[in-house]
C-alpha cells in the first residue's frame, strides 16, 4: 500500500492485485487485532488499523483494485513492458512491476475429500457463497470466521428474513470453537432456538447425484463422527473456512534471481534481475535485509523513485511534500494546477 502511495508522489498510477478478498497482507491476514508498536509516529496501532490509516493515505491515488486473484504469468513484452495475468483472468500491461508478494499469495486451505473439486466454485465454497436463499448450508470451521458466517446464516433463519436459506450447520471436527466470547454466546443461543445445528464429526466422502441438467450435483456429506459412528448430513452448499496458507507459486517461476524463497535487489533502486521489476517487502533479500515493515516503507520509496527515473529517463530530485506545489496538487490539498496560456 505504501509502494502505491510513493508511486502516486511520482505521478505513477498503479494496479494493486492480491489474492485475499482484502488488502493489508499479513496485518490484516494474520494480526489485525493484535498491536503494533514500531511504526514511526504511531506509538500503537494494531494490525487492521495499520491498514486503514495505508489505505486513507493512498486514497488520492485511487489505484485500481483486483481483489481475490492470484498473479499467475509475468511474461517480457518486445516493447520492453510487461504483461500480467492473473488467475481470473485480468491482463495488465506495465512498464514497471513491483513485487510485495510477501511470503506468497494467502489462499484458503481447500478441503482433501475423493472428487470435491468437481463441485468447488458452484457447491463448494472456500467464501462466502453468495445468495442461500432457501438452501441447506453447511458451514465447515472451527475458527472465528466459519462461526461469524454461521451466525448471519442463521441469524437470518431465525428472523425470516426473505434470504433466509432453509438450514444452517455448523461443521466442524470437535464441538468446540475457536471464537471471541460473545460469537460463542451467540452461537449458542442459535443452537438452542434449532435455528443452528452442531455437528461434531469428518466429511470422509460425498453423495452426488445426476443433476436435472447434466452435471452431477452434491446431495450430502458422509461423516466420520467421534464416537465412531457414521452420519449422511444433506445440503445443497458447503462454506469451508479452513484458515488460509501462503503459497510462493508463480514468483518462483518468473525467472527473477532468488537466493532461497527470496527475490535478489540492488538494495539501491529494488531493482530485481528483470529490468523495470522491483521487488519490495518481505519477498526481497538484499544485504542487512530486516523484515521490518518500516524497512519496506523505505524500499517502496527508494523503488518508486528508480522506477520514475527509468520511465522518465531523468534524476529526479527530492521534493518534500511540505513544501512542494507539485506534491501537494498530486495529494490532492492544493488545486490541480491550469495551464498558462502560453503553454502548449
Ligand atoms: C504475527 C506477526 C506480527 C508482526 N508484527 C510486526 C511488527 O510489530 N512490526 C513489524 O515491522 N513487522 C511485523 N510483522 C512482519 C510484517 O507483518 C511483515 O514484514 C509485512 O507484513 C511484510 O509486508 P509485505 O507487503 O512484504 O508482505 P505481506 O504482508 O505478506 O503481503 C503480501 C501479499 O501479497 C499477496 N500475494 C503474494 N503472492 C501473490 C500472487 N502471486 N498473486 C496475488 N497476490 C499475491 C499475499 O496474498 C499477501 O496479501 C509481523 C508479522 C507477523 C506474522
Amino acid at each position: 500500500l505504501f509502494q502505491v502511495f510513493q508511486l502516486g508522489l511520482q505521478g505513477i498510477k498503479a494496479h494493486v492485485i492480491d489474492a485475499l478478498p482484502h488488502a493489508g497482507g499479513q496485518c490484516a491476514e494474520l494480526y489485525g487485532d493484535k498491536p503494533i508498536y514500531d511504526i514511526p509516529g504511531i506509538p500503537v496501532c494494531t494490525g487492521q488499523e495499520l491498514v486503514e490509516r495505508l489505505l486513507a493515505q493512498i486514497k488520492p491515488f485511487a489505484p485500481d483494485w483486483h481483489l481475490g486473484q492470484q498473479v499467475s504469468q509475468l511474461a517480457a513484452q518486445p516493447d520492453g513492458r510487461w504483461l500480467l495475468a492473473t488467475t481470473q483472468r485480468t491482463h495488465l500491461l506495465a512498464r514497471s512491476v513491483f513485487i510485495a508478494a510477501g511470503v506468497g499469495a494467502f489462499v484458503p486451505r481447500t478441503l482433501k475429500v475423493e472428487g470435491i473439486s468437481a463441485f468447488e466454485g458452484s457447491q463448494v465454497h472456500y467464501h462466502h457463497s453468495g445468495p442461500t436463499a432457501g438452501q441447506h448450508v453447511v458451514v465447515h470451521g472451527g475458527d472465528e470466521p466459519a462461526v461469524a458466517r454461521a451466525i448471519t446464516l442463521a441469524t437470518a433463519l431465525q428472523q425470516l428474513q426473505p434470504d433466509a436459506p432453509a438450514s444452517v450447520t455448523l461443521l466442524h471436527r470437535r464441538d468446540v470453537f475457536d471464537a471471541p466470547a460473545d460469537l460463542l454466546a451467540q452461537l449458542q443461543s442459535l443452537k438452542a432456538s434449532a435455528a443452528l445445528h452442531i455437528v461434531a464429526g469428518q466429511i470422509t466422502h460425498l453423495h452426488a447425484a445426476p443433476g436435472p441438467l447434466g452435471p452431477p450435483q452434491l446431495t450430502a456429506l458422509q461423516l466420520a463422527l467421534p464416537d465412531g459412528s457414521t452420519h449422511t448430513l444433506p445440503l445443497d452448499t458447503l462454506e469451508a473456512y479452513l484458515g488460509i496458507s501462503p503459497r510462493l507459486g508463480p514468483v518462483a517461476e518468473w525467472g527473477l534471481a532468488m537466493d532461497k524463497k527470496q527475490l535478489q535487489v540492488d538494495p539501491a533502486t529494488f531493482a530485481t534481475s528483470a529490468p523495470g521489476i522491483y521487488a519490495v517487502g518481505d519477498i526481497n533479500t538484499y544485504p542487512g535485509k530486516r523484515k521490518l515493515i518500516l524497512c519496506a516503507f523505505h524500499e517502496a520509496t527508494l523503488a518508486a523513485y528508480s522506477a520514475a527515473e527509468a520511465i522518465s529517463g531523468q534524476k529526479i530530485t527530492v521534493q518534500y511534500t511540505t513544501t512542494s506545489p507539485r506534491l501537494q496538487q498530486l495529494l490532492g490539498v492544493l488545486p490541480a494546477a491550469t495551464p498558462s496560456p502560453a503553454s502548449p
